[in-house]
């Protein structure tokens, strides 16, 4: 039997796991219940687990009958404080909803640890099962790599995979080697200056003039000094100075959300701006102080094991079943930070039901999206093919 039909045997159990998940939602990094269900779906499995310090992660290793690589699965676990209005049988019971999927990515990472236990004689090396909260802004993955993710079974994984569903024809994968989501940052600047009598501008250091240069020198800088073709978005969207009219204030401040596609925009701009602000500030006789907060680095797929991991996927599911991306997603994720440890790869797996319209179904995180959870199947036997491409001898 391959992992496909295994997984198309335990559909039912991973199914009612989802709409049990789907029901509850937690948001964030402390999910008590859908660990208990977790831990409760992997009891009786030869799994070795771990339990986050700070968050409810679960960290499962499963060793292999022989020696080998340790290969990565990921799956997140956190829901979105979103009122669902789905009207599905099974809907939240809350005021949270798994409107961007994580239930599926949970029920999934299950099913491949339940695929991939049973073949735990002829696994050469260890799979490391991560079942993550806090992906939607918390940075659940830094916190889990920070308390020791990667040394869970004894050596720092070979590879590290995670799928995401996508509204899109139902069972079909799509992924791109290189960048597949932007990196979302931070930019905070303060000037500082002098304040003083409004009507004597000479006698003070206006700091207000500065963050309004720096509101269209910033876009001047980002399509002066950057590939148009590796491109940056920087959206101003805070400024703050003053409270009263002829008063001079001693600061003013600027804030701004800074979208990246490649580490090499990032690296600049990280390196660039302070100097950037600092110099605008001092031309007017200010100072400045930036702040430039990674919240997300730009998720980077792993030539090798991309175009590795379509290839194999393509043999188990067929060619037109997975597809290759042409453009990455706007959106970022935190298994990005994983993927600057690990060469590995994010796919995206479709999972509109059959009578939604792909071409205008919701898209995730909207109150009305929808997951057809019988791709919980191909979910499932896709990680445990993935881990048993790198791990698999006899099958
Ligand atoms: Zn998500």
């Amino acid at each position: 039997m391959t992992f496909v039909d295994e997984a198309t045997e335990i559909l039912p159990e991973l199914v009612a796991l989802r709409r049990l998940l789907h029901g509850a939602p937690e948001v964030g990094l402390v999910l008590p219940e859908t660990q208990a269900a977790v831990l409760d779906a992997l009891d009786g499995l030869e799994l070795e687990i771990t339990l986050g310090s700070g968050t409810t992660s679960v960290t499962a290793v499963l060793r292999g009958a022989r020696p080998g690589p340790t290969v990565l699965l990921r799956g997140d676990m956190d829901a979105l404080p979103v009122v669902e209005l789905t009207g599905l049988e099974y809907a939240s019971t809350n005021q949270n909803m798994h409107a961007c999927g994580h239930d599926l990515h949970v029920a999934g990472l299950v099913g491949a640890a339940r695929l991939l236990a049973a073949r735990r004689q002829s696994l050469a090396g260890n799979v490391v099962f991560m079942f993550q909260p806090g992906e939607e802004g918390d940075g659940g993955a830094k916190v889990m790599l920070d308390e020791g993710l990667l040394d869970a079974s004894g050596e720092k994984p070979a590879a590290a995979y995670a799928i995401h569903v996508v509204p899109g024809p139902r069972g079909v994968f799509t992924t791109r080697p290189g960048t597949i989501m932007a990196g979302a940052n931070e930019l905070q600047v303060i000037v500082h200056g002098a304040g003083g009598h409004g009507s004597k501008p000479q006698m003070s250091r206006d700091p207000v003039p500065v963050v309004a240069e720096l509101v269209t020198a910033l876009q001047t800088y980002v399509t002066r000094r950057f590939d148009v073709f590796d491109p940056i978005v920087l959206t101003v969207t805070q400024l703050a100075a003053g409270a009263a009219s002829n008063v001079i204030p001693d600061r003013a401040s600027l804030g701004a959300t800074v979208r990246t596609l490649s580490a090499a925009t990032h690296a600049q701009l990280r390196e660039e701006l302070p100097d950037f602000v600092e110099s605008i500030a001092a031309a007017h006789g200010c100072t400045a102080t930036t702040t430039f907060i990674t919240q997300y680095p730009v998720t980077v797929n792993h030539a090798v094991e991309t175009e590795a991991a379509i290839s194999h996927l393509r043999g188990v599911f067929g060619e037109n079943r997975v597809q290759r991306a042409e453009q990455p997603v706007m959106g970022s994720e935190d298994f990005s930070f994983v993927l600057q440890e690990v060469p590995g790869t994010f796919i995206f797996l479709m999972a509109s039901p059959p009578e939604v319209d792909p071409a205008t179904a919701e898209y995730n995180h909207s109150p009305r999206v929808l997951f057809d959870d019988e791709v919980l199947a191909d979910q499932a036997a896709a990680l445990a093919e993935l881990a048993w491409s790198h791990l698999g001898s006899d099958r």
